[in-house]
């Protein structure tokens, strides 16, 4: 081999070489960037259960993009909003929520809405399992046979209440500070916390938790959320809050 094309010849493993090291690079900052993974005082929870477990009314495609990404933005993003501010990372997103006046100014919005998109979405998971369950039982049924006739009233009503949300947002069931039982809705990502009233269950009313297999049936996604509900969990809930 001639000096010269040694020379080529390591010149050319050494663009080689950096090329493969940039493009590694590059296809890691790209990953890293397509699916970013929360740091700071907030952590994104697995789902409890696959992404295809409660197919086939919630499709694991949209239950994946919804977790893996939508959460994921709140958790990042509400992180973020606090990057500056070390004595409020020490308070739990509830403890946030609860008293947002507390919060500056200069962060409360992202605050009201990440803190709530992470809170909201944390219990939308826990509310869902893949066989729903048998209605509940109990102080918990005895509410809502208070705020509803049966079943299918109670079904129809909740039914009507999401398809009157305007936008984005949710609708819920809460217990205000008496523990009083009501069906609520709110707006964007705002949650009952800050109004003083704990939520029991909520359905998620944007689009991008059922546009993938719903697109703008949004009744066909309500009606598909109702076997999916998780009593067992709701009822416990109701007993430590109201117990
Ligand atoms: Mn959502």
């Amino acid at each position: 081999m001639t000096l010269l094309s040694r020379r080529q010849a390591l010149k050319s493993t050494g663009l080689l070489s950096a090329g493969f090291f940039l493009s590694t690079t590059v296809t890691r900052a790209l990953a890293q960037a397509a699916t970013p993974a929360p740091t700071g005082p907030h952590k994104l929870a697995p789902l409890p259960y696959a992404a295809n477990a409660l197919e086939p009314q919630f499709d694991a495609k949209t239950m994946e993009i919804h977790h893996d990404k939508h959460h994921a933005a709140y958790v990042t993003n509400l992180n973020k909003a606090l990057a500056d501010y070390p004595d409020l990372q020490k308070l739990s997103v509830e403890e946030l929520l609860k008293d947002l006046n507390a919060v500056p100014e200069k962060i409360r919005t992202a605050v009201r809405n990440h803190a709530g998109g992470h809170y909201n979405h944390t219990l939308f998971w826990q509310c869902l399992r893949p066989e729903g369950g048998p209605g509940p039982e109990g102080p918990l049924g005895e509410a809502l046979g208070a705020l509803f006739a049966d079943k299918e009233e109670g079904q129809k009503l909740f039914l009507e209440k999401c398809l009157g949300v305007f936008g984005s947002g949710w609708v819920w069931l809460t217990l205000d500070a008496n523990k009083k039982l009501a069906m609520e809705s709110t707006a964007n990502q705002d949650s009952p916390l800050s109004a003083g009233r704990t939520p029991l269950v909520g359905i998620d009313l944007w689009e991008h938790a059922y546009y993938l297999k719903f697109q703008n049936r949004r009744a066909d996604y309500v009606k598909a959320f109702f076997p999916l509900i998780n009593w067992e969990f709701i009822q416990q809930r109701y007993d430590k809050i109201a117990g």
